[in-house]
């Protein structure tokens, strides 16, 4: 049995018996944990607030090498998003966003890049409520870039030509793009060149930078989200729920 300690991130928080609580953690050196924190459910736990979903805290716990939950020891709060979270479009987002990290990602397996990322989306967040379409969109593309999910829309996939600024390209079934010449018949679903300048921007600047830039054109944001979501759904083979707009793209 060994007892851990590390910086982590709280997803999400759910009961389990008469008193006991579910917590998905998101840690700095261990990846994503699910762990059971006793009595958390009484009046006077003794992790008070630090069960709540985007707290950042510093967790102890002991990890028995044949049982997946570990149990919690300790919880120090370190950084709060509560007033932020107050919000239910700051909440709906970021626990959509919680859900994907959860499916997406291995448990134990530490990743420093998309913690770090995460906390970066946050905070941008936290900073200026107006933004969290373009964090959706940022969180979500870096993702698959990470997990080696993201295809490559700087040329098409057939013919293999680079696209130009006034190219409208297709989205094929795997997800890539077909130029003009290569596509057999319009998808529906084109990807013109303000969608691809916002994919090149997102892995070029950091979440602040690209909510500012690229945070009002809400239209091809949500177009392009929609495209990331599916490639998701099919990488977890299962929708993702949890945002209300997952058709908005194909009803176009
Ligand atoms: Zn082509």
């Amino acid at each position: 049995m060994a007892l851990i300690e590390t910086e982590s991130l709280v997803l999400k928080c759910y009961s389990l018996a008469e008193a006991d609580k579910i917590v998905v953690l998101f840690t700095q050196d261990h990846g994503i944990v699910r762990a059971v924190a006793k009595g958390a459910k009484r009046l006077k736990s003794k992790f008070g607030s630090g069960l709540e979903p985007f707290s950042v805290v510093r967790i102890t716990y002991f990890e028995k090498e044949v049982v997946e939950l570990v149990s919690v020891q300790k919880i120090e709060l370190l950084r709060s998003y509560f007033a932020a979270a107050s919000d239910p479009e700051f909440l709906n987002k970021f626990s959509y966003l919680a859900d994907l990290l959860a499916a997406l990602l291995p448990p134990h397996d530490p990743n420093e890049t998309i913690y770090r990322m995460v906390k970066a989306c946050l905070n941008t967040a936290e900073a200026d409520g107006s933004g969290l379409t373009a964090i959706g969109v940022y969180f979500e593309l870096w993702l698959l870039r990470l997990n080696g999910l993201l295809p490559d829309w700087s040329r098409c996939s057939d013919c293999r030509r680079e696209f130009r600024e006034s190219d409208v390209a297709d989205v094929t079934a795997n997800f890539h793009l077909l130029c003009s010449n290569c596509r057999r018949a319009a998808s529906g679903r084109p990807i013109d060149e303000r969608h691809r300048a916002i994919y090149a921007a997102v892995l070029r600047l950091s979440p602040d930078q690209f909510a500012g830039i690229h945070g009002n054109d809400r239209s091809h944001l949500i177009e392009l989200s929609n495209v990331l979501k599916r490639i998701i759904s099919q990488a977890i083979g299962r929708e993702i729920a949890g945002e209300r707009s997952f058709s908005t793209f194909n009803a176009r």
